[in-house]
């Protein structure tokens, strides 16, 4: 094979000619690709810059380049040099750096003197482009990552959409019951009796989430500002009992909790409290018989609180969806039990803030949720 090629045969009389040999003939391709070398190496040359506009394109917030007449790149920022697969723009054109058509044909077009703003994916990730024509003939391109902030806009709509159904379905049930009471149920007073507990009902689930909503939408905006400070988990334990007792009793369910007191972690407060509170809820809303315990174990440096139930388990596939905003497991049976799908969102977000970690484990024999939290 070897000498066949153009270029095998251009680099064998090379090495001959300077072995001493005759003068070597390289052929076309050869000549072509030298030249081609020698203006790469010219572009290279050229993408030398000059400090003040090397620095105002440091500190522009976004991916930026300027884009030479003939389409490549004279100067970048380090942001659009990462987009680079060598690491370095310099010398390339925007096509060879991020393989986007639609940004080589924006490019173009700018370069004709027409300004773009478009939206395009590089690298699986959204930029929303900016191309200004200038008044050398070059071109310049902003690339802004927004990758994040449509994903937090898909998630703010979702919640949206999802909060209104929730409120929908009481609202609805509240002016059905009041309707059938106007048209003619109020003088029948046991039929009236239903009716006007429905609307209590109702009006209860309207109030817990509403609550519920409002407390995620304070934690997630950062109003509800958590202070970390040493506390005893005992006592807070303790008091999460308090709200699950009646329910308890009248399930015949055991309640207890067996945290010793000097289990110092660091928390805040409400948050801890808030926390227990709504996994005992759960533990409580999801057991049909046996027991809710509230349990501590140290390990290493942190202190394991959990709430362990006998209840009827979750299936391991949705373990992982559980701590979502409006995730159940059963939504007929959480909404039955008063459930409203926004109690371990909160519980998550709380502990996080927190500085800890959250989990869950759950099989036949029940569900375990757990928090971890720096000892003291
Ligand atoms: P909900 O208000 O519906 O209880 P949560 O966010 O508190 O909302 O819980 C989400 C879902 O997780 C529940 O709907 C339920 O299906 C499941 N779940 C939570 N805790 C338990 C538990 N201790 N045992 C069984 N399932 C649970």
């Amino acid at each position: 094979m070897l000498g066949r090629t153009p270029l095998a045969a251009a680099i064998r009389a090379l090495r001959e000619e300077l072995a001493g040999g005759p003068r070597a003939d390289l052929g076309r391709d050869v000549r072509e690709l030298e030249e081609l070398l020698a203006q790469r190496e010219l572009r290279r040359f050229a993408t030398v810059r000059g400090p003040a506009e090397q620095e105002l394109l440091a500190a522009l917030p976004d991916a930026a380049a300027l884009v030479s007449k003939e389409g490549w790149v004279r100067a970048s920022n380090a942001a659009f040099d990462t987009l680079a697969a060598t690491g370095r723009a310099a010398g390339l054109t925007p096509l060879e750096i991020t393989r986007s058509a639609e940004l080589h044909e924006a490019v173009r077009r700018a370069l004709e003197g027409t300004a773009r703003r478009l939206e395009l994916t590089i690298q699986r990730r959204t930029y929303l482009a900016h191309l200004s024509p200038l008044l050398r003939g070059e071109v310049l391109v902003l690339l802004r990552d927004v990758t994040e902030a449509k994903r937090a806009a898909a998630t703010r709509r979702d919640f949206v959409a999802n909060a209104s159904h929730e409120l929908r379905t009481p609202i609805s049930a509240i002016r059905a019951a009041a309707e059938t009471l106007l048209s003619g149920a109020m003088d029948d007073a046991t039929a009236a009796h239903g009716f006007v507990e429905i609307v209590a009902r109702q009006a209860d689930r309207l109030s817990r989430l509403t609550q519920d909503l409002l407390d995620l939408s304070r934690i997630e905006s950062k109003q509800w500002t958590l202070e970390v400070a040493p506390v005893d988990a005992a006592p807070f334990a303790r008091q999460a009992l308090e709200p699950a007792v009646v329910a308890a009793r009248e399930k015949g369910l055991a309640l207890r909790s067996e945290v010793p007191e000097g289990t110092i972690v660091r928390a805040d407060p409400r948050a801890l409290e808030q926390v227990l509170v709504n996994l005992v809820d759960n533990a409580v809303k999801y057991t049909a018989e046996g027991s809710v315990a509230i349990r501590a174990a140290r390990e290493g440096n942190d202190w394991i609180i959990s709430v362990v139930d006998t209840g009827p388990g979750i299936e391991r596939h949705h373990l992982e969806r559980i701590f979502e905003r409006f995730y159940r497991v059963d939504a007929g049976r959480s909404r039955e039990a008063g459930g409203t799908g926004l109690g371990l969102a909160i519980v998550k977000h709380l502990v996080q803030g927190m500085g800890g970690e959250i989990g869950v484990e759950s099989g036949a024999g029940g569900s375990r949720f757990w928090v971890r939290l720096p000892a003291v």
